[in-house]
């Protein structure tokens, strides 16, 4: 992928911006468990940061995923993982549905006010019965007159507490569980919505996760995103945007864990020399540093089709799986050399190891996608025993 001189520019205003607006008050917000959404964000807006491949129409900058790559890479410089998932939710996870197959009037009244930075968003598929199943949610939305009425519960919703609206999976309809869902904006302020429950987090404590219940929500019909029942469909392609986001956002802070690691070992002696100067730490070092550099290139190649216009799940998902995996081996590793220290809390490699644990986990984890990629190779069994046995249905 060629870097033109305005992918540059997103990046070093983004890094700028974390490193000046961001990394000053992340302690801070670590200990207080929540970040300010709604400052932060509006901030973002501000420099056009929220919409870069937004519709121009809806104030985004009309630019493809490639710029918006650069955006993610920045955001791996902020010295916590909480506040660039927050950040990452509004930008890649809960918009691209809505961009791509909502009404104009829905997105004027949600996307355009988002993308300047006035509203907080969410992303609420999961629940506590279904996560890795999306197809098993339980979250009802039926038709009354010119209304869904929305019943059940989302769990670990990302900006939960603090979010205006949540772009919200719904069963709508009784049928086959792939058709017969779909995503609803919900404004979060609306009568019946119950979204106190702050969750306590291992890391991206900084990021406030929170429970929704729902108890005949009242939502109106024009709120429906594209076309009742495709709900699960659109929500499995607005996945290619949060897992590129996901493993792409990650891999400075790495990068930057490994550096802060040859320096701390550098300086710390031990038998006479400094730790670093041990064959196995630096060859270690330097092993890590291949690791994050080749997902790094997969991000890249999934990046680079995904703007060409071709089908990446397969792509989107091994690098999701890599930067979860890559970000397990760096931390891990990385934590181990600096010893009782890399222990304590507040350490930034701690920190690092407790919040990229859930690279693995959110978003689908680690099985999902190697389920997704085994699919595309034709080798998940269910599908060769259904192929097989329709192959004997039509010789008989
Ligand atoms: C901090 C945090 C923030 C989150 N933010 C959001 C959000 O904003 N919006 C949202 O909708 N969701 C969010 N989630 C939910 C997240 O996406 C789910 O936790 C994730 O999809 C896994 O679902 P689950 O927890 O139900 O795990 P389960 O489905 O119960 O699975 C548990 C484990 O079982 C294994 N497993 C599951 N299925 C298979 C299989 N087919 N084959 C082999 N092994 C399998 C995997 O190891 C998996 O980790 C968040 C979660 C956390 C922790």
């Amino acid at each position: 992928m060629i870097l033109t001189h305005e992918h540059k520019e997103i990046y070093n205003t983004a890094k700028k911006f974390v490193v000046e607006e961001l990394n000053p008050h992340i302690d801070e917000w670590e200990a207080a468990g929540i970040w300010p959404a709604r400052e932060v964000l509006k901030k973002m807006g501000d420099l056009g940061l929220l919409g870069i491949t937004k519709p121009v129409e809806y104030g985004g900058l009309g630019l493809d995923y490639s710029y918006e790559l650069m955006f993610a890479f920045a955001l791996g410089n902020c010295r916590n993982g909480g506040v660039p998932m927050g950040i990452g939710v509004v930008t890649d996870m809960a918009t691209p549905a809505l961009a791509r197959f909502g009404s104009h009037e829905l997105k004027k009244e949600f996307l355009e006010p988002t993308i300047k930075g006035d509203r907080v968003c969410s992303i609420a598929v999961s629940e506590a019965g279904a996560g890795s199943d999306v197809a098993g949610i339980k979250t009802t939305a039926r038709r009354d007159g010119d209304d869904y009425v929305i019943n059940g519960s989302k769990m670990w919703i990302t900006n939960g507490t603090q979010a205006d609206w949540a772009c919200m999976l719904c069963n709508t309809g009784e049928g086959k569980v792939h058709q017969n869902k779909s995503l609803i904006i919900v404004p979060l302020d609306a009568k019946g919505i119950d979204r106190k429950t702050k969750l306590d987090k291992l890391g991206m404590r900084a990021s406030d996760t929170a429970m929704i219940f729902l108890d005949n929500v009242r939502v109106p019909r024009r709120n429906l995103v594209g076309q009742e029942g495709m709900g699960f469909m659109y929500q499995m392609i607005q996945f290619q945007e949060e897992r590129l986001f996901g493993a792409a956002s990650g891999i400075d802070g790495l990068t930057n864990i490994i550096n802060e690691t040859i320096e701390y070992t550098r300086q710390r002696q031990a038998f006479g020399q400094s730790i670093v100067d041990n064959q196995y730490v630096h060859f270690r070092l330097a092993e890590l540093k291949t690791e994050v550099e080749c997902l790094k290139a997969m991000v890249f190649q999934a990046c680079e089709q995904y703007v060409a216009g071709q089908d990446v799940m397969m792509l989107a998902s091994m690098a999701k799986l890599k930067a979860g995996r890559v970000a397990r081996e760096v931390t891990d590793s990385c934590l181990q050399f600096w010893g009782g220290q890399g222990f304590m809390w507040e350490t930034n490699v701690a920190r690092s190891y407790r919040d990229t644990r859930l690279l693995s986990i959110g978003g689908g984890a680690d099985e999902i996608m190697l389920g997704i990629i085994c699919k595309m190779m034709g080798i998940l069994p269910g599908k060769r025993k259904a192929a097989e046995l329709k192959a004997k249905r039509e010789a008989a």
